[in-house]
């Protein structure tokens, strides 16, 4: 235990690198990603520390050049998936009872790997297997990865500061205990930080973790799991499964120690998650916690006096970077009749000027979406809207999947503000944009609010401070972070915590202390300095 308040380091956001021609990050990105290319690794899972390599090998090939062959990995059977959880609880005898600041030490090391060492090489990881461009790499898989370990471990510590008064002769104190049991973190293959901080920020807090990786996501998740070790992260900590997520779901959530889900990933699958463990309840020695980050149908809104270029821009980059896989990626878009052909002039621009290929060529700014089903899921969504009379593509529309799965950012604009795809996620390149009267700037935002089941993110962009007031307080619950003058996306850790309500999720903002509570579970501990030793209480005298 401790012999002193320990200060922990002040976090900090970690910088984003430029990349430009002639740096030398530039030229160490481009040599990892070669590297990575031309070479094919045996990827294993990790359980209690060791490596474990199945007969069931599966391919790993760049969404942008899918039938190049980049690494292999080992799937899991149900024998794997119990084994793990047998490990972590195993592990957890002492890495419970491990004091903090060692915690804390194995992620801020962590940090610093992700940051220096092992920059390339998760950037390069996450531009390869997820078909990122290296400034969408750069910002997830490096910065805002580093930025969770290093700001959680401060979240941690501010809880623990959070301590009861005391009144005289007792003294009231609460340790923040980790979950009685196993956790389990089940992560979308868009965020490589999201992938590590699921488990981490659990772990962080004392607790140990299965964790299943999306498929298409193990590449960089392997990158994650080398530098969790080598930051001295214990043995059956995190152990890293790969397995089918209904076989796995089946045994992690029938199990009597399971104690906590942080999910990331779409709606439909954590509501399924979350019925599973309500028909499971009997079966568990605690309630689990259960945090989950879902999908968003997010908007941009322009009122009348807002800039069009900086709409414009708002859109073209909040709809279209990483091809729109963003949970936050603006999707559908109200703009006024006055302005709307002015700033779609715009956007059309813009995505003309698009680069499109592989992120080796540091020039494309739009690269293939995820695989095969997402593909043809979007595609499926373009042919619907080329049949359909109320909505009209006006750039963008096609889609190619001959080498890569590549499809077009996609411009639509319907007359009908319930079309579909003003409605569903898409998880693609496209947004919708529906044209509004100036004067029904009111009853528009009404619109807004009415539209989706989810409430992640959206964007108002207005001139008129009344109107971005009147707006601000009309869309109260259509966001958990919403935009005044900016795109949607881009929330940094420490500053914009994330996370919407509604169908988006149960909110507890990642990268907070909000969320870090949810990991823990407070025991209060009153101790009487003197202890009386008379039951009678003087109102009792005669
Ligand atoms: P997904 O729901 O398809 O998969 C997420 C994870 O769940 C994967 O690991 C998958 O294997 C697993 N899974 C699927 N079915 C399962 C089952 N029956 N039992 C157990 N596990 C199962 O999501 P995805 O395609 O990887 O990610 C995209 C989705 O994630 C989008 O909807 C996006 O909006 C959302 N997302 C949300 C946030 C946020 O912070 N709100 C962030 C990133 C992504």
């Amino acid at each position: 235990m401790p012999k002193g308040v320990f200060k922990v380091p002040a976090p900090y956001n970690e910088p984003v690198l430029s990349y430009a021609p002639g740096t030398s990050e530039r030229a160490e990105l481009q040599a990892a990603y070669s590297k990575n290319f031309n070479q094919v690794i045996d990827i294993p899972m990790f359980i209690n520390g060791k490596e474990i390599f199945t007969d069931d090998k599966r391919n790993v090939t760049p969404p942008h050049d899918h039938q190049h062959v980049i690494g292999t990995y080992s799937y899991g059977t149900a024998e794997h998936v119990n084994l793990a959880i047998d490990t972590a609880l195993e592990a957890r005898k002492k890495w419970s009872q491990m004091s903090w600041e060692h915690r804390a030490s194995i992620f801020m090391k962590a940090a610093e790997l992700v940051a220096t060492k092992y920059r390339a090489e998760i950037n390069s990881a996450t531009m390869l297997a997820q078909s990122k461009n290296a400034m969408q790499a750069e910002i997830d898989a490096a910065c805002e990865f580093a930025d969770f370990l290093r700001f959680n471990v401060q979240y941690m510590v501010d809880i623990y500061n959070q301590q009861p008064e005391s009144d005289k002769g007792i003294w009231n104190r609460v340790e923040y205990r980790p979950l009685e049991g196993f956790v389990v973190a089940i992560t979308p293959f868009n965020f490589t930080a999201i992938s590590g901080n699921l488990p981490a920020s659990a772990a962080l807090m004392g607790n140990v973790v299965v964790w299943k990786p999306s498929d298409t996501q193990i590449y960089s998740a392997h990158t994650i799991m080398n530098i969790f070790r080598e930051a001295g992260l214990p043995d059956g900590v995190i152990n890293m499964v790969f397995a089918d997520g209904p076989m796995a779901g089946d045994i992690l959530f029938k199990h009597p120690d399971f104690s906590g889900l942080h999910f990331t990933g779409s709606t439909g699958v954590f509501k399924h998650l979350w019925k599973t463990i309500g028909n499971n309840i009997d079966n568990y020695k605690t309630y689990p916690r259960i945090v989950g980050e879902t999908g968003g149908k997010d908007f941009i809104v322009m009122h009348p006096s807002a800039d069009s270029k900086a709409v414009a821009t708002g859109i073209s980059r909040g709809a279209f970077e990483f091809q729109g896989q963003k949970c936050s990626a603006a999707s559908r878009a109200y703009l006024p009749l006055s302005k709307a052909n002015e700033v779609l002039n715009y956007v059309v621009e813009d995505v003309n000027s698009f680069k499109t290929g592989s992120p080796e060529d540091f020039s494309n700014f739009i690269t293939a979406v995820i695989d095969e089903k997402a593909f043809d899921k979007i595609a499926g969504y373009l042919d619907y809207i080329k049949e359909q009379d109320d909505a009209e593509i006006i750039v963008g529309g096609g889609y190619d999947k001959s080498k890569g799965y590549f499809i077009e950012p996609t411009v639509v604009v319907t007359t009908n503000p319930k079309f579909r795809t003003m409605c569903e996620e898409i998880f693609g390149p496209v947004i919708t944009i529906f044209k509004y009267e100036d004067a029904e700037w009111e009853n528009v935002l009404k619109i807004v609010d009415e539209t989706s089941e989810y409430a992640l993110t959206g964007a108002i962009f207005s001139g008129d401070r009344y109107a971005a007031e009147y707006a601000t307080r009309a869309l109260e619950n259509a966001a958990g972070n919403f935009y005044i003058n900016d795109k949607p996306t881009g929330a940094v850790v420490g500053q914009q915590p994330f996370g919407g309500a509604r169908g988006s999720g149960t909110n507890d903002k990642a990268g907070s202390a909000q969320n870090l509570l949810r990991w823990c579970s407070p025991r209060l501990i009153k101790e009487t300095l003197v202890s009386p030793v008379d039951y009678r209480y003087p109102f009792l005298g005669e």
